[in-house]
């Protein structure tokens, strides 16, 4: 195999074509070319890629005896290249007619694409080379489809190994290898297995890597694929987690459909997708779409669920009373419309928006402000976002607005507020490239963020020293270097074992403490207590280990510590975070490339809603809500004069503000905290306890099934508006689709409601909106639609003109008054429910790769459903064994909040007595077992650790 030459900061000239051509030495000749505007045909090369210099498409003459590869082949001082002399010209096409010899007739099932694409056949066209007639066909290296949305046509492949790269080096999952000898070789998934049976997570990099009818995107709802000639493109963002991969979906206008979708370039996501972002867009063309406003009937008062699983005779209370009654579910597991509709009428535009305002007025009246309460949406843009918090904050005149920040990453956003004055990320996840070592904990990022994931396993191979620290042994623990599975709950006492032995060490950079923290010493003292051995007695992680972490993150020259929701939802996820906070303050670790804090934001735009004020404590851009001054300048802003003096409830506290007759009356745009929020019981209590509920979304989810009025609202897919990542990347998402029916975007519905009850908006665009952000909000300052271009920008961003925004953060000071880094100590404190003889295993709930927070969208999504189709408990093979459960069985699981039923997926990845459920299925709703205990600070729950019991069930109990 050829070796890829680096490139350095030398350069050599050398002539191309009679150009003369400057590059840094070690630039490839075809790179080269490529930068002088030289195009080199290439088969088995693509520059994301290392250069292997097989397919010989690319040779080039250098005046030696024999052609170079240009792919491989360094420039050297004074070379003289000829691209495209009569020989090399008959070389390419020679070899072109020789792989075409070897491919199918086109056409051929199962080769989904239409031929535009393929790379190979582009070039016989270029070299008018065609398939000659009475070869005999290609057959017997086989096909497969057994991915739903993935063929594979062995006959078709050339044996680039594209599609084995891509695999490897891009997305790091190392599945595609080579079979068979001879004129058998195929590439090979895993040990030979059928794709959709092997490791595969169908990111589609391979698809996207393949030049020829090898590896080919199936049809999604019947939308053929045609060539990107025939479709018309759409630059947007992904929907999904807060990776914020830009992408680019093929639109067929003559069918009002998506055909396909591909990763598109940006400096962060870099082309790549995961399987919702490449396959998972095809919700928005479900015929479940909300397409008409619904009122509910006289006859369905008074208030509560409408289907008998959201009414939940079988799951409330312990559930062995009432096996047997529940009738079985539909397939699919989604809200039963057949059973729900009936109990709504169907309205108009005027006469549901009326209502709604007129409801919400009269209860504002009779209640006051805290009697209203209002849930946005983090799936929604940053204009919808803004606009619905100003309505709630200057049309009820309270602060009672949040969204599901709540139960994401607000004990993380309130200790970095409180330790560095700032609650996003100091970091791109793309650093981590220039870190020796970074540190992926509490989080599963090859399920919750994967296209970030795949640049942690890049660095890997690259150098970076991978720590991973959860309970889980996640398949991010196969690319570490060092994993510790702590007994959940037990962060602080690892964190402060590791911070004691930096000290002990003598790692900690004293500099950086003296002139950038304060309080070290109280910090100081307070690890004291946890030397490594005391910390593997609460962890279970071996003290030598705690100590090679200590190490290894003590010399690292750069390191960066990126989490997720295991560290923040906990009733101690505000201290686990400011231990965090700590490690990367005493090593000196922020403020340069390679290091600092990266809290992994879970959905596509909670960074832009939480910078935009949807939450109880902040006004837009993180003021403080109960701050006089404050108060004042956004009652300048907006004009009004009554703005809430107080912090407003959060999202766990308006559910219980409901249930004692507080918040009387509530606005949910895309929110569905029936499946959501924890202890599912008494959030049903909750909803039906509402004198009036409003539900904007797009479909009907549980939560609506307790409105009095729904609203059908636009998916992403139907309208523009900007979203910020987890990098604090603003991005613009583009209109796609046309909404169906009677559906409205929602910054206008909003708008409209502020109308009726008096505030006079007239905003035009989203633009309009996102200008009044940007004067409103510093951090956004110079951003506009028109300079975010086709990859966004970060914020802060002095020079959006000519700089892609500030990676790195706090390179002199921090955001806080004093402008240090606050180190806030922290005691080790076990979980509020333990373990017992009649609980005693610990639940842990979560996300899959697959699936999306309650599942509205995803199980929509024929890929993803097709892929992860049913809810299932993950179990240690011991316990399962001890519990007569094979993998496939039926169990019951059991809180002291409520039971459900699914199948066991048997799972060395878990640890003995511990359980994984994930949250997005209603017919087996984790968040029915979960408790509503929260942390003090960010008031998140504690969805991370409850105590349950598991026993064997069997499928009629399901
Ligand atoms: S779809 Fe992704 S994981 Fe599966 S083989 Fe292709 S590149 Fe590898
Ligand atoms: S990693 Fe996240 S943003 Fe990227 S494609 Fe996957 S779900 Fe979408």
């Amino acid at each position: 195999m050829a070796i890829p030459v680096q490139a350095t900061s030398r350069t050599v000239t050398l002539t191309i074509d009679g150009r003369e051509v400057t590059v840094a030495a070690g630039s490839t000749i075809w790179a080269a070319a490529k930068a002088a505007g030289i195009d080199i045909p290439v088969l088995c090369h693509d520059e994301r890629f290392d250069p292997v210099g097989v397919c010989r498409m690319c040779v080039v003459d250098v005046g030696a005896p024999a052609f170079a590869a240009s792919c491989v082949r360094a420039c050297e001082d004074g070379m003289d290249v000829k691209t495209a002399t009569p020989e090399l010209e008959s070389s390419r096409a020679m070899l072109t007619g020789l792989l075409l010899a070897d491919q199918p007739e086109p056409g051929r099932d199962p080769k989904q694409t239409t031929t535009g694409d393929n790379e190979l056949l582009a070039l016989a066209g270029r070299y008018g080379v065609s398939r000659e007639d009475g070869l005999p066909t290609a057959a017997g290296r086989g096909t497969d489809l057994s991915n739903p949305v993935i063929a594979v046509d062995h006959d078709s492949c050339i044996l680039c190994d594209r599609c084995v790269r891509a695999c490897d080096d891009i997305q790091g999952n190392d599945v595609i290898g080579r079979s068979g000898k001879g004129y058998a070789t195929r590439i090979a998934f895993d040990l030979n297995d059928p794709m959709g049976k092997s490791s595969c997570v169908t990111c589609g990099e391979c698809v996207a890597a393949c030049p020829t009818g090898a590896l080919t995107n199936k049809p999604i709802r019947s939308i053929p694929i045609r060539p990107r000639s025939e479709l018309d493109q759409v630059e947007s963002v992904c929907p999904y987690c807060g990776v914020g991969c830009a992408l680019t979906y093929h639109v067929d206008r003559e069918r009002g459909a998506i055909a396909f979708a591909e990763g598109r370039a940006q400096p962060g996501s870099q082309g790549r997708l995961c399987v919702k972002g490449r396959y998972g867009w095809d919700y928005a063309a479900s015929p479940q779409r909300l397409t008409v406003p619904l009122i509910r009937r006289d006859g369905a008062y008074p208030k509560g669920a409408l289907s008998t699983e959201v009414r939940g005779e079988m799951n409330a209370g312990d559930g062995q009373e009432d096996r047997g009654k529940r009738r079985r579910r539909k397939p699919g597991g989604l809200v039963d419309y057949d059973e729900v509709l009936p109990h709504f009428r169907e309205a108009t535009w005027d006469e549901a928006l009326d209502l709604v305002a007129r409801r919400l007025t009269e209860i504002h009246a009779a209640g006051g402000p805290a009697a209203i309460a209002g849930f946005g949406s983090a799936k929604c843009s940053n204009e919808e976002a803004y606009l619905f918090q100003k309505l709630i904050r200057t049309g009820f005149h309270t602060n009672n607005v949040d969204h599901c920040t709540r139960l994401c990453h607000a004990s993380s956003v309130f200790a970095l507020f409180e330790g560095i004055g700032s609650g996003a990320v100091s970091t791109t996840y793309g650093d981590v490239a220039n870190a020796d070592v970074a540190i992926v904990t509490g989080s599963n990022p090859t399920a919750n963020h994967p296209v970030a994931s795949s640049f942690f396993k890049q660095a890997r191979r690259r150098g970076t020293t991978i720590i991973y620290i959860d309970p889980r042994a996640d398949t991010m623990s196969d690319h570490a270097d060092i994993f510790c599975q702590l007994k959940p709950g037990t962060d602080v006492a690892f964190y402060n074992g590791v911070m004691h032995e930096v000290i002990r060490l003598g790692l900690t950079d004293t500099e950086f403490i003296e002139s950038r923290t304060s309080n070290y010493p109280a910090l100081a003292e307070t690890v004291q207590d946890y030397p490594p051995e005391r910390a593997a007695q609460i962890t279970g992680v071996d003290a030598d280990v705690i100590r090679r972490v200590a190490r290894a993150w003590g010399e690292a020259g750069a390191g960066v510590i990126f989490w997720g929701m295991g560290i923040s939802q906990h009733t101690t996820g505000t201290d686990n975070a400011r231990c965090l906070i700590a490690m990367c303050a005493i090593t000196g670790n922020i403020g340069r490339p390679g290091s600092g804090l990266h809290p992994l934001r879970g959905q596509n735009n909670v960074q832009g809603a939480s910078d935009m004020g949807l939450i109880p404590m902040f006004y837009p851009d993180y003021k403080k809500a109960d701050d006089p001054e404050v108060r004042a300048r956004f009652e300048g802003i907006w004009g009004t004069g009554d703005l809430d003096p107080e912090r407003g409830l959060t999202v766990t506290e308006i559910i219980g503000s409901a249930l004692k007759g507080g918040v009387r009356g509530m606005y949910m745009m895309g929110e569905n905290p029936f499946l959501s929020d924890p202890n599912i019981n008494k959030v049903r209590k909750a909803l039906s306890t509402l004198d009036f509920l409003v539900v904007q979304d797009i479909f009907l989810t549980e939560t609506a099934e307790f409105a009095d009025v729904v609203l059908p609202a636009t998916s992403y897919l139907e309208k523009d508006g900007t979203y910020t990542n987890t990098d604090r990347r603003v991005q613009l998402g583009r209109k796609v689709l046309d909404p169906p029916g009677q559906a409205r975007v929602d910054w206008e519905v909003v708008q409209d409601i502020a109308n009726r009850v008096g505030l006079g908006w007239d905003y035009g665009s989203p633009r309009e909106v996102f200008e009044e952000i940007v004067a409103v909000m510093p951090s956004y300052a110079n951003l506009t639609y028109d300079n975010l271009g086709p990859a966004g920008k970060l914020y802060p961003n002095p020079d959006p003109e000519h700089s892609d925004g500030t990676v790195v953060m706090f390179g002199d000071r921090f955001k806080t008054d004093d402008g240090l880094a606050h180190l806030v100590p922290a005691e080790w404190l076990p979980a509020k429910e333990l373990p017992s003889p009649e609980y005693p295993f610990v639940l842990n709930t979560g996300r899959l790769l697959e699936h999306w927070h309650t599942g509205s969208m995803t199980r929509r999504s024929f890929a993803l459903d097709a892929i992860a189709p049913r809810a299932e408990a993950f179990l240690n093979p011991d316990d399962a064994a001890r519990l007569g459960i094979a993998d496939g069985g039926m169990a019951r699981v059991t809180s002291r909040r409520g039971s459900i039923v699914l199948a066991v997926r048997v799972s060395h990845r878990e640890a003995p007595g511990n359980c994984f459920i994930p949250f997005h299925f209603r017919e087996a709703a984790a968040n029915l077992l979960t408790i509503d205990e929260i942390d003090p600070h960010g008031k998140i729950p504690e969805f991370k650790f409850c105590a349950v019991r598991i026993e064997a069930a069997d499928e009629e109990q399901a």
